[in-house]
């Protein structure tokens, strides 16, 4: 099958990773990729005919002499280069060396034009807006062009126009077909032959706008980018006790500005799905405001969301907002409009995993496609890649903005993700005054606690969890360095405004701890009950698992333990079993990226060079494993696996297989990440010094361990978003457990085992999964979870290198 790729309407980051995805996955399952430049209207101009016989590289790859090139090897040689690596980066062919693109708009390209393509924002094939696409006679050209070059396989990213258009596409095809037949543009056998379009949508749009799915390509980029201007912004506005009113992008779709006021800490927010509920919004935004000043706030963050308006669809502008906070508050107050920067910059981690796994999903959808099968798009729910039907996402998507024409916003809201309707209600509830207490004899005391290493997100949730206490009528205590320092009472009451910066804080404002409760589980219980503590929430990875399990299994001496206990996983390790993401890995994996991308670029500048990156974990390869896939790593090391002899010789054998393919004259850095812990005998040491050694004259090896500084400084805007989301639901646990306590009588409460429990990912939901239950799928002696998900990922991110296809060819 011949497989073509485009991208299509405004661009977002992360699509360059969707086209290096397609076309390394098209051609290692057999096919030939291909790219459409500039969209459709790329396929409606097609290849002059001066131009068509260019496809082909005229530089043809070197064989190793005894290479036996069957199957998927065969395929990856011959595609492995039809330009020279920058034929479609430079995109006007005016760079030296560079053949010229004009005239060219459908073009063959190998496995190596896309390399590194992920680590740069926007989209190197071009994108447009077609007008010629959306007549019918443009379309006919289109689908001449394509068969002309023997395509009729597409895979399309863009909005929800452009999924449209593919729809449409594919609907006419048939039709289109027998047209280019009658008017004998093309023959009966290639009219047979092309008889069916299969097509395949992602979404790409930093908007996040699209229904049916979690998160669209190229929105996590963008919520980086703002969360840095909230950041900057923060430390000014608080320094001279200034208000802020950003304008965010998000014409029919609020996600950005939520997400990035949950995230960012911000005091209100204007959306387009759910305005203010009252008729001023003057006055409830000023009321709110002016609340927050009382209190002792120096600064205010307001988040416009382009598209936000009010409850009359009158559009609500950033510079009204200025005024009213001008005149009404006697605010100083400023407006900053992030504009096209939310667009650019590099992609963070997210938009190069998420791209990669919808890019095979798409090949493999293309692949399994059927005349009569629907066209899909590929989305994600929580952690898993889904397939939806493309035409029901689009009509959904289209629902939210008629929704809120008819100024029926909460049907707007329904027609989003969950996700959207609970980080609304979430941010309400932390960031507001609002009270909403439960009965007096309800109200707990809840304890607040950080185990283990630090994490990114720690601190938001602990804010997250202060805040719906304090609202819910509840005490937020905070024991400082986990079971030691409440064994030393380092306890005190958090505030409402004492925890309002921490949001963007990296490290444990608690300050951690790695001793387990088992030190002195009687001292520890008696400390429970001198500080009355009715509730605890336990925000760390391992440990924490492991202190709630000797907490509960410690309910059989203990009464104090008969009190709800969550834990809620935060990690860079994810090493807590059954969840599949924890706080912090977000932020670490783009602690990884950013590194590995300097890296990568000072071992390509000097010459041939491999690079072992080290990477923490402990003995859980999960960082290193998925830190590979977006990073573009040629070769992973993990504990789970080890390190033996025969798979470092095949390894060493790929590595020289892989430089002698290298185009000519170009010099090529590589990665190979590594698990501090993936062997005791073959050491990041070890390892640099033996390929230095075997690569000889074909490449150079060096060495970099990057330790600590995976921890992360600012927590990513995911981690801070999922810590609130979680902290929340930890909090609404701790709450619902404790009423169903009280119903027993006062003298024997006996906590049931599902009280004490851990709040994970699986898949496409969220799951409490009892700590007992937990036991089950734990390697306690190894620190990590059983069958974790990403096991897969490891032959992914080889195979996405060529390693499996290669290694027997030198
Ligand atoms: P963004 O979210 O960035 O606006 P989009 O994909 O929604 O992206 P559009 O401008 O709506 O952007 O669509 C991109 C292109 O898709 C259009 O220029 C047009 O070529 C094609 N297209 C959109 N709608 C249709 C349609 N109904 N029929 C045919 N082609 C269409």
């Amino acid at each position: 099958m011949k497989i073509a790729v485009l991208t299509s309407g405004g661009d977002s980051a992360g699509m360059n990773a969707v086209v290096r995805a397609v076309v390394k996955v098209a051609i290692l399952k057999g096919c030939e990729a291909w790219v459409v430049r500039e969209g459709y209207e790329g396929l409606v101009r097609g290849n002059t005919e001066a131009s068509s016989e260019q496809f082909i590289d005229d530089e043809p790859v070197n064989l190793p002499d005894n290479a036996s090139t069957d199957g998927s090897s065969f395929n990856l040689i011959h595609n492995l280069r039809f330009g020279d690596g920058d034929l479609l980066k430079d995109g006007t062919g005016d760079h030296p060396g560079t053949r010229s693109l004009k005239g060219r708009y459908i073009v063959r390209v190998g496995f190596d034009d896309v390399r590194g393509w992920f680590a740069e924002g926007g989209t190197f094939i071009g994108t447009a807006r077609s007008k010629t696409f959306r007549t019918p006679e443009g379309r006919l050209q289109a689908a001449y062009n394509m068969v002309k070059e023997g395509i009729d396989a597409l895979v399309v990213c863009g909005g929800d126009g452009s999924l449209t258009g593919a729809d449409v596409f594919r609907a006419e095809w048939p039709k289109l077909i027998e047209s280019l037949q009658s008017e004998g543009r093309i023959t009966m056998e290639k009219a047979q032959l092309h008889a069916h379009l299969r097509i395949v949508g992602l979404v790409g749009s930093i908007d996040n706008d699209m229904s049916m799915t979690d998160l669209t390509i190229g929105a996590p980029t963008a919520l980086h980018r703002i969360c840095e201007a909230i950041d900057n912004i923060n430390s000014t506005a608080s320094s001279h006790s200034r208000a802020f009113v950003l304008e965010v992008m998000g014409r029919h779709c609020g996600w950005l500005a939520l997400l990035a006021g949950v995230s960012g800490g911000a005091d209100f927010i204007f959306i387009p799905e759910r305005p203010p509920t009252a008729e001023s919004w003057e006055d409830q935004m000023c009321e709110c405001i002016h609340r927050h000043r009382e209190v002792g706030k120096r600064k205010t963050i307001v988040i416009v969301a382009e598209g936000a308006i009010d409850r009359n669809l009158n559009p609500i502008k950033a510079d009204h907002v200025k005024d009213v906070l001008t005149e009404r508050l006697g605010l100083d107050t400023r407006v900053t409009t992030l504009g096209h920067t939310q667009r650019g910059g590099r992609p963070c981690a997210y938009d190069r995993i998420l791209p990669t796994l919808q890019g095979m999903e798409a090949v493999e959808t293309l692949l399994e496609a059927t005349p009569t099968s629907p066209s899909y798009m590929i989305g994600i729910r929580e952690n898993k890649i889904t397939r939806v039907p493309l035409m029901e996402a689009v009509e959904m998507t289209r629902a939210v903005s008629a929704a809120i024409e008819a100024k029926d916003f909460e049907k707007a809201m329904s027609y989003r993700d969950p996700e959207f309707k609970e980080s609304f209600e979430g941010f309400l509830k932390i960031s507001t005054l609002d009270q909403e207490k439960v009965p007096e004899e309800q109200r707990m005391r809840v304890a607040v606690m950080h185990m283990g290493a630090p994490a990114g997100g720690m601190n938001a949730a602990t804010r997250a969890a202060v805040r719906y206490c304090i609202r819910h009528g509840h005490t937020p205590i905070a024991v400082h360095n986990g079971f030691r320092g409440l064994l030393d009472d380092e306890i005190h009451e958090l505030s409402w405004l004492g925890v309002d910066s921490w949001t963007a804080r990296g490290g444990s404002e608690l300050g951690t701890n790695r001793t387990l409760p088992s030190v002195d589980l009687g001292a520890i219980a008696s400390k429970f009950q001198e500080h009355q503590i009715q509730g605890l929430l336990m925000i760390g990875g391992f440990e924490a698992f492991n202190s709630l399990l000797i907490l509960e299994e410690g309910r059989k001496h203990y009464p104090a333990f008969h009190i709800p206990m969550a834990h809620l996983p935060a990690t860079i390790s994810n090493n807590v079993p059954m969840t599949e993401w924890s706080l912090g890995s977000d932020t670490s994996l783009n602690a990884l990226v950013d590194a590995c991308d300097a890296i990568k670029q000072s071992a390509s500048a000097s010459r041939n060079r491999v690079f072992v990156v080290e990477t923490q974990g402990g003995k859980c390869g999960y960082i290193a494993t998925v830190g590979a896939l977006a990073t573009g790593a040629s070769l992973v090391y993990t504990p789970e696996q080890g390190i033996d002899l025969d798979t470092l010789r095949r390894d060493v054998r790929f590595l020289k297989t892989r430089y002698t393919l290298d185009a000519k004259g170009r010099s090529e850095g590589r990665l190979v990440i590594k698990n501090e812990v993936a062997s005791q005998v073959y050491t990041t040491d070890v390892m640099q010094k033996m390929l230095k050694e075997e690569g000889g004259t074909l490449f150079d090896a060096r060495s970099a361990s990057l330790g600590h500084t995976l921890q992360g400084g600012v927590p990513s805007p995911m981690d801070r978003a999922r810590a609130v989301r979680l902290s929340l639901k930890c909090m609404a646990f701790l709450e619902r457990e404790h009423a169903k306590l009280l119903q027993q009588s006062s003298k024997s409460r006996h906590a049931t085992p599902d009280s004490a429990a851990i709040i994970t990912i699986q898949s496409s939901s969220l799951k409490w999964v009892p700590v007992q239950e937990m036991v089950a799928h734990a390697d306690m002696q190894n620190r990590r979870g059983r069958n974790p998900w990403w096991s897969g990922i490891k032959e992914l991110a080889e195979t996405l290198a060529g390693r499996p296809q290669l290694i027997g060819l030198h």
